[in-house]
């Protein structure tokens, strides 16, 4: 099984090299290079039956051939007339040896004969073009022709032909195909066996609907879909179980006299998602069984930052420290504000540690006694010589911005800290459950009361005069904008130089008059800072940015936010970026620049922004179209791809395996039974191939 897959007949070095570059290095991997679609070659027709535009498998013998020295793509042309008891058809091949091909196709030789129809604009004669062809043997056996067929992911030099070959010869190592789905489960879960799936997904039998294979319905191809969900679900069970053993997570107090006390401190109520939320957290904190690991999540806006706050005072109030890691310096800074401005009448000490902090050492000497009992920071936080007296719970804002191993560096700066994971991208519950399938969740989907919507508007060259006019407008009505403009990481420099030329231009000319600030990450920190206190004080009308981090601000009186090519975002980088605005009582506009037309993929795409503020229905919308492996950009990598299994197509199914995986966990928490060995060994090679196991989540 773990052979090369030279070992296959009729693969040879060449063969295996190209095998290699679609990731098929063993027999195995073949196995599991599964077909991306089927093609119906099962009906075997009469030449007289064919129709045009039909994909048709015809017994046919050679009539006559001709090769034609020079077609007009430069390359020999082969024409053949194929003839059965009805009729005649015409094949045509360009860019082909003629010679081989005449001593291929001879007169009267019969053949397997398959391919779509086309009309010849010449001739007008019914034409196969380049059909797929196998020597017939008379024997009524149709080979890899006569039936559903395989098409398969290919590379170039590696024909269809070559790996359904290669397939259809290694369909007999199926059998020795081990499951590491126990066998009573594959009973409950009325699976086939793996090694029948197998061979079914590639090489259908007669009589299966090619509607149910191209929507992955069959039962085997939810066998191969639910094997790989669970392998991948057992995973982060087991991990999940893991923790609990060796490390029982403080237990705190967080009774509801304590929470009333923490509620009391801000000056609105929480809302229904919010109060639910920070009972889940409460219950985390207190159990004491394990450290709590929340995922938190809900639209920028929601009040993410105050449930952080209550985490945190949880802590505190439990002599414990608290540290809050945000991914900008503007962002630390901006919560530090929020939440000292929360804690003015108590005597919690809050303390700011970013590379840009005066007092670093006297920060890190209060880190370090206690007398800080909550910290804000950036990165800075994880760096060597940062050292918590007692760290009780780490929160982590908009994690998508850190790594796995930042969060777990954080983490370390405690004896097995509680940690609340917040992200204001939502992320719809299928992503969830494979992405972080080990932590648990809460969602806020529900905005503070008093909100005013944000119309969204797209607009492109021929209509940015109005939308410049609206920002116009809105600064003399006395409110201000953003202006956000996109920079491509692989070209900064040169999108950096756009975005000046940008932003000089629309302070000479179109928002001559306004006072205009520009913000990017290559500006020093402090200039950063001085732009952004000039436009939260109001002293800017308008805010240019390179950058979405930079954005990340708090500013009830911006009521404009205009984004330049918003066709180079994702669907829910553009709903975090409309959350800047509609925070105050103005009414907000969102202003989409994007040289689309109507009927333009990113038109339609576009067109979601405008027709809802949902941010899950958006970040769904986004999953759809740019699928989980783009969800989040190039920043999100080690994203767990599967081979068959799509998350949104099969969300039943995963539904299925992830119960089932859990369940088996809490039965065997170590997988430590006999019949549930081939399982173990199969999670540590599957982890191990995407992320080492110690560090997700
Ligand atoms: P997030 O971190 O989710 O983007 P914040 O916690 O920063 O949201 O909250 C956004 C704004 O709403 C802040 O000014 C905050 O004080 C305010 N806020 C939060 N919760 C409530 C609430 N329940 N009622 C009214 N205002 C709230
Ligand atoms: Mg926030």
């Amino acid at each position: 099984m773990d052979q090369p897959v030279q070992y296959i007949k009729g693969v040879g070095p060449k063969k295996a090299a190209l095998f290699e570059k679609l990731g098929v290095k063993s027999i195995r991997d073949l196995l599991f290079h599964f077909p991306m679609r089927y093609e119906d070659r099962s009906q075997v027709m009469k030449i007289a039956q064919v129709e045009v535009g039909q994909l048709v498998t015809l017994i046919a013998h050679v009539r006559s051939s001709a090769a034609k020295p020079r077609g007009r793509r430069g390359g020999g042309v082969f024409e053949a007339a194929f003839a059965d008891d009805t009729g005649f058809l015409r094949a045509t091949w360009f860019n082909v040896s003629g010679k081989a091909m005449e001593a291929r196709f001879k007169p009267d030789t019969e053949w397997i004969v398959s391919g779509r129809v086309e009309i010849n604009r010449y001739s007008g004669a019914k034409t196969i073009y380049h059909p797929d062809t196998e020597k017939y043997d008379g024997d009524g056996s149709l080979g890899a022709m006569g039936r559903i067929t395989p098409v398969y992911p290919a590379t170039e030099g590696l024909t269809q032909k070559s790996i359904r070959a290669a397939t259809l010869a290694a369909m007999d190592h199926a059998q020795t195909l081990e499951d590491f789905v126990p066998e009573a489960m594959n009973k409950r879960y009325r699976l086939p066996l793996l090694a029948d799936a197998v061979r079914q997904v590639h090489w259908p039998a007669a009589g299966v609907g090619m509607d149910d294979l191209e929507l992955a319905r069959t039962r085997e191809q939810k066998k191969l879909i639910f094997n790989e969900f669970f392998l991948a679900q057992s995973g982060l069970a087991l991990k999940r179980k893991g923790r609990s053993p060796q490390r029982s997570g403080a237990a705190m107090d967080a009774g509801p006299e304590l929470i009333g006390k923490i509620k009391a401190l801000f000056p609105f109520a929480l809302t229904r998602a919010q109060d639910r939320a920070l009972a889940q957290i409460a219950g985390d904190m207190s159990d004491g069984k394990r450290p709590m690991i929340r995922l938190l999540q809900g639209d920028v806006g929601c009040g993410k930052t105050v449930i952080a706050l209550a985490a945190a005072l949880i802590a505190t109030r439990n002599k414990k420290q608290a540290a809050i890691m945000a991914p900008t310096e503007i962002l630390a800074a901006q919560t530090h504000r929020k939440i000292s401005a929360f804690l003015k009448d108590t005597n919690v000490g809050v303390a700011l540690l970013t590379s840009a902090s005066k007092d670093r050492s006297k920060t890190l000497d209060q880190i370090r006694d206690g007398s800080a009992h909550i910290v804000l920071g950036t990165h800075a936080l994880i760096q060597e010589g940062v050292e918590f007296a007692d760290l009780g719970v780490a929160v982590i804002d908009e994690q998508h911005r850190f790594g796995v191993a930042q969060r777990a560096e954080l983490m370390r700066k405690g004896d097995s800290p509680h940690t609340l994971i917040m992200t204001a991208t939502p992320i719809p519950r299928t992503l969830a459950m494979t992405l972080y399938g080990d932590l648990d969740v809460s969602t806020i989907d529900e905005l503070p009361p008093g909100r005013t919507p944000v119309h969204t508007r797209m607009y492109n060259k021929a209509s940015r005069a109005q939308a410049l006019a609206m920002v116009r407008d809105q600064a003399r009505e006395g409110g201000q904008a953003y202006i956000v403009y996109p920079l491509v990481e692989e070209s900064e420099k040169l999108e950096l130089k756009a975005a000046k030329v940008m932003f000089d231009h629309l302070k000479e000319a179109d928002l001559a008059g306004l006072k205009l600030g520009l913000v990017h990450g290559k500006l020093k920190s402090s200039e950063k800072e001085k732009v952004m206190a000039g436009f939260v004080s109001g002293q800017l009308d308008v805010l240019v940015s390179t950058t979405v981090i930079e954005v990340g601000v708090d500013v009830p009186n911006a009521s404009v936010m205009m984004i330049e090519h918003a066709e180079r975002f994702g669907l829910s980088q553009l709903h975090q970026l409309r959350g800047r605005v509609g925070r105050g009582t103005r009414e907000s506009h969102c202003l989409l620049m994007a040289d689309t037309f109507p009927g333009s993929p990113a038109w339609d795409r576009l067109k979601v922004m405008e027709k809802t503020n949902d941010g899950f229905a958006i970040a769904e919308a986004d999953l759809a179209i740019r699928g989980s492996g783009d969800f989040f950009g190039q920043r999100q990598s080690g994203f767990p791809e599967f081979r068959i299994g799509q998350i949104l197509r099969d969300h039943k199914i995963l539904a299925e395996a992830r119960k089932a995986a859990f369940d088996l966990v809490e039965k065997d928490p170590q997988l430590s039974r006999p019949e549930h060995a081939p399982l173990l060994r199969a999670i540590f090679k599957w982890w191990n191939e995407r992320f080492s196991l110690g560090s997700v989540g």
